[in-house]
């Protein structure tokens, strides 16, 4: 605070440094967890039909600004004999999302772990984001968002953007 021109000992200020500390311990909590924990229930599957979970809301922190990023992922796999409960997916982006990061690996991070974990005969995970970074300082673009994908295994056909997932899991 004395470093931007504050006045660390003023009234607001004074337990700032303490409030950030114990939310920085939460904000990065995943940080050495392993994200394959997370997918920790895990069922037969009856059939390969595919999974889509769409709308997951996430909030994540950029490593080089130490600012938000945040928005919606996509997560869709076709079982090949595992499946795991819901919630666990979501689990493991949460995880993953825990840490100081950039989008690409967060997105590369759960579709790696759901891989990893389900053998599914292929994953895609998409995430859709707004960096504070972005739209706060520097270029100052609010608004734009930032489209990721990640895939594993055989969906040589997928095709990115908006309504990749979807469209893949449709020509299936
Ligand atoms: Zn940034």
């Amino acid at each position: 605070m004395a470093a931007i021109g504050d006045d660390p000992a003023r009234e607001g200020l004074r337990d700032t440094p303490d409030r950030v500390a114990r939310m920085y311990q939460d904000l990065f909590s995943g940080i050495g967890s392993n994200v394959d924990d997370a997918i920790d229930a895990v069922f037969e599957a009856e059939s390969q039909d595919p999974v889509i979970v769409t709308g997951l809301v996430f909030y994540s922190v950029c490593e080089h600004h130490l600012l938000p990023f945040f928005g919606e992922a996509r997560i869709g796999y076709v079982p090949n004999g595992k499946i795991s409960g819901i919630s666990k997916l979501a689990r493991a982006l949460e995880v993953a999302a825990h840490r100081p990061q950039v989008q690409e690996r967060l997105t590369a991070d759960v579709a790696g772990s759901i891989f990893n974990v389900l053998q599914p005969e292929g994953v895609i995970v998409e995430l859709e984001a707004e960096h504070l970074c972005m739209a706060m300082r520097g270029v100052n673009k609010p608004g734009t968002r930032v489209l990721t994908s990640a895939s594993r295994g055989d969906f040589k056909n997928y095709r990115s953007g908006q309504q990749g997932l979807q469209a893949l899991m449709h020509s299936r």
